[in-house]
């Protein structure tokens, strides 16, 4: 495995390889949900390329970017364990200098959910995926699911962009109790690991009413609300895949979204249906 610190690094080591890349941008902290996503990568591509980069854009003021975990050693095993064969782990001065031009997310999808909530938070995730797409050009980038409107914003951007690199989405990974896996369970107490279930036990309830034949999506979101007791709830949420909220579950177009506080630790996950 190569480790390359800069661009000018990471292009010779792509240099050196040839075929097909598959890319798996990455926040470190490395668990099972980025293995799956740099297994399906080292599956279908000849070349697999990790990053690993605390954005700190897409972090807004009073937000955790300094506590964010790091675990350079063991993030490094994983990779090489995993048949990557660059990972690339630049340093914040590497990826940005000063006075520059950014991307905007759209006004209306980009300031929605996760967005009102991190007002700024895409247009940050949006300008370093721009970034490390034109440095790695993969032919395939691999993000998952679990960050669903992230991952539709990155296939638009792409879209607009008239980028030339499929973006493919990964299913959420969870614990064997329903817990979508995410690099900030680890600031998850004994007892916020037990109120943190409420998010994914709220998304099976929903699955349960979709298909007992229940459409509304307020008559679901009261029923989730209730599941989600006494969470500090930032959204409960149901949209098709253009993130517009819709009255009915449309089956094969609707995507259920929650986002909560466990104790200090802000959660998120969703359920597609
Ligand atoms: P992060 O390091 O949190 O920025 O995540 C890097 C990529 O891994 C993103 O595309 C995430 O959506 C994806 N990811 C994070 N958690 C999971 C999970 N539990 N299952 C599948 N993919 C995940």
């Amino acid at each position: 495995m190569i480790i390359a610190r800069t661009a000018v690094e990471l292009r010779a080591a792509l240099d050196s390889k040839a075929g097909s890349v598959g890319f798996v941008p990455t926040m470190g902290a490395l668990h099972v949900g980025h293995r799956t996503l740099i297994e399906k990568a080292r599956v279908e591509n000849d070349v697999v390329v990790v990053s690993i980069f605390v954005n700190p854009t897409q972090f807004l003021a009073g937000e955790d970017l300094s506590k964010y975990p790091r675990r350079e050693e063991a993030d490094f095993k994983i990779c090489e364990l995993s048949g990557v064969n660059v990972l690339f782990y630049p340093e914040i001065d590497s990826m940005y200098g000063t006075d520059e031009i950014s991307i905007k997310a759209p006004d209306v999808r980009g300031y929605i959910l996760e967005g009102a909530s991190r007002p700024g938070h895409f247009d940050g995730v949006l300008t370093v995926v721009m970034k490390l797409l034109n440095l790695v050009r993969a032919s395939r980038a691999y993000f998952g699911k679990k960050d669903a409107q992230q991952l539709s914003l990155i296939t638009q951007m792409v879209k607009n962009f008239f980028m030339d690199v499929e973006i493919i989405a990964v299913d959420t990974v969870r614990e064997s109790d329903g817990l979508a896996l995410s690099s900030r369970n680890v600031y998850l107490t004994q007892e916020d690991r037990v109120e943190a279930l409420k998010l994914s036990a709220s998304l099976k309830r929903a699955t349960h009413l979709v298909m007992q034949g229940v459409r509304e999506t307020n008559v679901i979101c009261r029923v989730m609300m209730d599941i989600l007791q006494p969470l500090k709830v930032e959204y409960v949420a149901i949209v098709n895949r253009r993130f517009e909220a819709i009255p009915e579950v449309i089956i094969g177009d609707t995507i259920v979204l929650v986002a909560a506080r466990v104790g200090s630790t802000r959660l998120i996950d969703n359920v597609w249906m």
